[in-house]
């Protein structure tokens, strides 16, 4: 789960983590009033969206009086921004972050995330602060340092000295720097983060050192014992259908294609994807309907896969063990009951009650490509989409 970097730093400030002032606004008045609050001569009107790269793409405004925040406000609030994270349709800012600007000195890099070779959490850091740690992965690699966590200690003091000396943090300001991973490490680790980003960490003109930037996201499956974190979720930011799949306990991801999916068992359904780019398709969605899906899930399922205006077609691709074949027939043709089909269907059943899901489906008088093997539904719907 993602969240917005004005709930970012609020979190980083509870934890010590040193981070500038300021306050999420909703409107253009909010703006203003948030600026005035702030009482500092410079402020920055940050648009706040789950993504990054809002600097480049004009998301991100100094403003020197209180007519310039109101003329930012005004322009950012309710744009579509479109960075190189939010893919080209864009994101709409519903929120801003009116914050104290920042007398920079120097753009940081500090990272951190699981490495799943060595199963630690590294910390990652450059003194190539500001652009993207892809571009400088790329072309200076020997920029970044890196240091691993030994989870039955935790980060260790030295390691940060250690990281903060090889990017160069002034001498005076080591402590501080210091100070500030280890503070972000105990976020990382108490309320589990799958990412914490900060870039620009930076050394500031008086002296300090602060995150101007924070991306944290979470681990969606220990969101059952983080539910302060769960306060934060911004429906907003999310696709309508995941949401409506994560109500039903499903695992829906959606995807670019045009070739909805509903399969059982995440193996299944990723070899599912892999099976239709294989005959040059392109599937509209990971959904893995679970072991012990009733019908009334399967019917919900079916349902997510059809409001996807891109779908074109929908291949069902069942392997019945725990599932029934059946429980699966009869949520397929609930859901086309309730909302209609429209699109070629292709079923392909295996499997527990195999025989009685087929006739269910026959007797339906649906519309429905039966398949003979997993690879054989691929292609059907593949040139059925076509
Ligand atoms: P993004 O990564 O989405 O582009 P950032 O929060 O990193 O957004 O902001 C982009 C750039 O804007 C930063 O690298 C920094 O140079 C500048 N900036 C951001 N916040 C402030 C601030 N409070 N004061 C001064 N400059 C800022
Ligand atoms: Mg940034």
């Amino acid at each position: 789960m993602n969240i917005h970097e004005y709930q970012g730093k609020d979190l980083l400030r509870k934890y010590g983590v040193a981070v500038p002032n300021g306050k999420v606004a909703f409107s253009v008045e909010e703006a203003v009033e948030a600026a005035k609050e702030l009482g500092t001569e410079v402020s920055v009107v940050k648009a706040q969206i789950h993504a990054g790269g809002r600097g480049k793409a004009g998301g991100v405004k100094v403003a020197k009086n209180l007519d310039e925040v109101r003329e930012y406000a005004n322009e950012i609030l309710g744009k579509t921004l479109v960075t190189h994270q939010t893919g080209p349709e864009g994101k709409e800012v519903k929120r801003l972050l009116i914050e104290e600007g920042c007398d920079i000195k120097k753009e940081y890099y500090v990272g951190l995330v699981l490495d799943r070779e060595t199963s630690k959490v590294v910390m990652m850091a450059s003194e190539e602060g500001g652009t993207e740690i892809e571009e400088v992965a790329e072309k200076t690699p020997e920029k970044i340092f890196r240091e691993y966590i030994d989870p039955a200690v935790g980060m260790q003091a030295f390691q940060a000295r250690r990281l903060a000396f090889n990017i160069n943090i002034p001498k005076e300001q080591l402590g501080q720097a210091v100070k500030f991973m280890l503070g972000l490490y105990q976020v990382f680790v108490e309320k589990d983060c799958s990412i914490a980003e900060i870039n620009p960490l930076v050394t500031t003109g008086d002296g300090g050192v602060m995150a101007l930037d924070a991306k944290l996201n979470f681990d969606s499956n220990a969101l059952y014992r983080q539910k302060d974190i769960v306060e934060y979720r911004d429906l907003d930011e999310e696709d309508l259908k995941e949401i409506e799949a994560s109500k039903h306990d499903l695992s829906y991801i959606a995807l670019d294609g045009n070739i909805g999916c509903m399969v059982n068992g995440a193996g299944l359904a990723m070899a599912t994807m892999d099976i239709i780019k294989h005959y040059h398709g392109d599937p509209a969605n990971f959904l893995d309907v679970g072991g012990g899906a009733t019908a009334e899930k399967v019917t919900e399922a079916f349902k997510i896969i059809l409001s996807d205006e891109q779908v074109k077609g929908i291949y069902v691709n069942i392997f019945g063990g725990i599932m029934k074949c059946d429980i699966i027939a009869d949520g397929v043709v609930e859901a086309t009951k309730q909302i209609g089909l429209e699109i070629p269907l292709v079923v392909r059943l295996e499997g527990t009650n195999v025989e009685r899901g087929k006739e269910i489906l026959k007797e339906s008088g649906l519309n429905i490509t039966a398949a003979d093997s997993m690879a054989d539904g691929a292609q059907k719907i593949v040139s059925l989409v076509k």
